[in-house]
């Protein structure tokens, strides 16, 4: 654009989008035909307003910039084609928004929802398949009455919430430069990657993205061999493609690294501003889709595609930074004189210690609830983890008395941010090391100068997570702020020891939520529970906590989720998580009846016809009578167990939402359980040449 556009016009646009103001018509329109022009020239014929709607993925409509435009010439009217694309439509676009979950926000007969431009998050253009290419306008979605339909609208109100806050709390404390906060998110993607051909196979993997049943093999991660080890080169080819396209539209895509499963990996890019970030994960997680398809592979983000490895997640880096640069979770070498930034940490403290519920209930759904809870994923408790230096410095000031040395002056080295290790081999300089050590436990663990929400699902949008958490610390940040305010009295800033009393005061009341040990281990629920922690296993409980009183008010008064948008949302989840496992229960179901047990039955036959043949012959068939019998109690086990999960999801189809989503989660999935148990029981006993799907160890090998 600095260069498309004229400069004064350039200013203005930067100046408007920046200061957070409206874009004038007049500026609108330029930086439309600029677009337009610059989109042509490299291809593109349409525009799409490219929105994210509550499905978890992206939606799009194009539209090409052809207009027919009527002229009289002599008498007669003549229509030519032109190419436009005007400022009003580059702003706003009108799709049919029936279609999209909405909630009960409008019926059907209200159709009428918006995309308007988000200036903030720049315009790009994607290529498709034979020279195709498509100027991308990221866009929020309204309905007719201005509610929320997206996941965008929201996250840029709590990201205007969050500043204000901390804008405020910079104020209180002396701050008067500071005009804006931003929200920062780096997303770290994990997921794997299988060969197209045999994912074909497996109509579990393609209807539900996961395997509903299966033997894991032998050995799959127990060596830890595949963690950080080299890229396999069929797989470096599509990652490196697909990094190539994602710098292409402006993703900073930055490490690449072998996971800790069988075929999975990750991906993560430089950080952005969180709306950015956001965008530009779910393009990744498109492009990646695209490119895997190119290469013959299936990239797949469900949260647990195998039973016995590990599953997949999202990990939602996020701090804060002033419009000078700065990160407010900073805590630089000397944290425990850094005010700001502890008065931030107290605040984040506070934020997760009364909202931990409604941080739950933004990383719930039926295929992350594999995760959570599970023994690799961080735990339904939501806790938060500071490391032993920062924790020292909060109890230090908590107690009233010196912090303890974290420095080791008597290795005589420079202090390089924290403290310093000695190798003790000569020639390796020394090194630098963290505040903090790595806790790959905890759900929310501070990690050097930033929050990793660790728990958010890999397939969801990283949005309504980051939402909840900008909400709840927002309300933290202004109580820490009235706090200071109180404190301070008439003087024109806080004193040291005001500024010390109100961290103090929130690290009382909020450090129960600090856990710094293993969050895996039954020891910590047993913890959690003494200090009244929540542990909110099931979807529905999670979603519930949306509507809880103090959640409710928290978003509805901060003007970040009407009282109509939290219900229709709350709906949402619960509507989408019942119809998640019930498509998984008749997959399943079918999958049993049509594949598995037919392919049973075949090998059944060929033992009971070698029986017969070896007793024309003389012989008694001892070994395959053996396995007979055997494979017969087999599929008398399933052929139950499938018949009690198809009479279970006929009773659930016909209950009502909240029942619905009750059954599933208690019901349906012990239901699924039981028969994959006695699939998997079978799967050993088949002849692999009759097994119908392939198996483990082929599409993780
Ligand atoms: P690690 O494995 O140490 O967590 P990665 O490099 O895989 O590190 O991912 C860290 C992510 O955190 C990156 O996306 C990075 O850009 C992001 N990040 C770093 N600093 C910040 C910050 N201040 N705010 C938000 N995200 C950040
Ligand atoms: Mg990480």
């Amino acid at each position: 654009m600095s260069t498309a556009l004229p400069k004064p016009v350039y200013q203005r646009f930067c100046k408007q989008v920046q200061g957070r103001q409206q874009l004038d018509r007049q500026t609108a329109d330029a930086v439309a035909h600029a677009a337009r022009i610059w989109a042509q020239d490299k291809g593109a014929t349409h525009f799409t307003h490219w929105f994210q709607p509550q499905t978890g993925t992206t939606a799009e409509k194009h539209d090409s910039f052809l207009t027919l435009k009527s002229q009289i010439v002599a008498g007669q009217e003549e229509t030519y084609a032109i190419d436009a694309f005007s400022g009003g439509q580059l702003l706003q676009s009108e799709p049919d928004a029936s279609s999209f979950p909405n909630g009960g926000v409008r019926s059907t007969f209200e159709a009428r929802g918006y995309t308007i431009w988000d200036p903030v998050s720049p315009m790009f253009i994607r290529r498709g398949p034979h020279g195709t290419a498509v100027l991308y306008i990221p866009s929020v979605f309204i309905s007719y009455n201005g509610e929320a339909l997206d996941e965008k609208t929201i996250l840029l109100r709590s990201s205007e919430v969050l500043s204000n806050a901390a804008v405020q709390l910079l104020r209180t404390l002396g701050d008067n430069e500071t005009k804006r906060v931003t929200t920062t998110l780096g997303c770290e993607q994990e997921f794997f990657l299988i060969d197209r051909a045999l994912y074909n196979l497996r109509p579990d993997l393609k209807i539900t993205g996961r395997t509903l049943i299966g033997v894991p093999p032998p050995k799959h991660q127990q060596l830890e061999d595949h963690y950080f080890g080299q890229i396999p080169s069929r797989v470096l080819a599509c990652i490196a493609e697909a990094e190539y396209e994602l710098a292409r539209i402006g993703v900073p895509v930055k490490t690449r690294h072998n996971e800790v499963a069988p075929n999975q990996f990750e991906v993560a890019p430089i950080f952005e501003e969180a709306s950015i970030a956001v965008d530009h994960n779910l393009a990744t997680m498109e492009v990646l889709h695209q490119v895997a398809h190119r290469h013959k592979l299936k990239v797949l983000f469900h949260e647990k595609p195998f039973k016995g490895v590990n599953g997949s997640g999202k990990h939602a880096n996020w701090s804060m930074q002033t419009d000078s640069g700065d990160n407010l979770l900073d805590p630089t070498a000397t944290p425990e004189t850094n005010y700001r930034f502890l008065l931030v940490l107290v605040a984040i403290l506070d934020a997760v210690y009364k909202h931990g519920g409604l941080l739950r209930s933004s990383i719930a759904s039926a295929s992350n609830e594999h995760r959570l809870g599970a023994n690799e994923a961080p735990p339904a408790i939501v806790s938060a983890f500071l490391g032993d230096h920062l924790s020292e410095v909060l109890n230090a000031i908590e107690a009233k008395r010196p912090v303890a040395d974290f420095s080791q002056p008597h290795l005589e080295t420079v202090r390089i941010g924290g403290t310093v290790l000695d190798l003790k081999i000569s020639t390796m300089p020394p090194i630098a090391r963290d505040l903090t050590d790595r806790n790959r436990t905890s759900p929310f663990a501070f990690t050097g100068n930033k929050f990793e929400y660790r728990a958010v699902g890999s397939k969801q949008s990283p949005s309504f997570p980051v939402v909840l958490l900008n909400a709840a610390v927002s309300r933290s940040l202004n109580l820490v702020s009235e706090a200071l305010n109180k404190a301070k009295g008439s003087k024109a800033v806080p004193s040291e020891e005001d500024i010390l009393s109100v961290v103090r005061q929130f690290t009382t009341a909020s450090k129960k939520i600090i856990f710094e040990g293993n969050g895996y281990s039954d020891d910590w629920v047993k913890e959690a529970e003494k200090r009244g922690l929540p542990n909110i296993k099931s979807c529905p409980e999670a979603f519930k906590q949306l509507l809880a009183p103090h959640n409710k008010e928290l978003l509805i008064s901060q003007g970040i989720l009407s009282e109509s948008e939290l219900t229709s949302r709350y709906h949402i989840l619960l509507e989408k998580y019942a119809k998640d496992l019930l498509i998984e229960g008749n997959t399943l179901r079918s999958i049993i009846t049509n594949s598995v047990l037919p392919s049973a039955f075949t090998y059944r036959k060929e033992l009971a016809d070698s029986i017969n043949s070896q007793k024309t012959a003389g012989v008694d068939a001892l070994p395959e009578k053996k396995i007979l019998a055997s494979l017969t109690k087999a599929c008398i086990a399933l052929t139950d167990s499938n018949e009690k999960l198809e009479a279970l999801i006929t009773k659930i189809e016909g209950l009502h939402e909240e029942a619905q989503g009750e059954a599933c989660g208690k019901e349906l999935t012990v239901a699924m359980e039981d028969v994959r148990e006695k699939s998997d029981a079978l799967e050993k006993q088949v002849a692999d040449k009759y097994w119908p799907l392939p198996k483990y160890t082929e599409l993780l090998f």
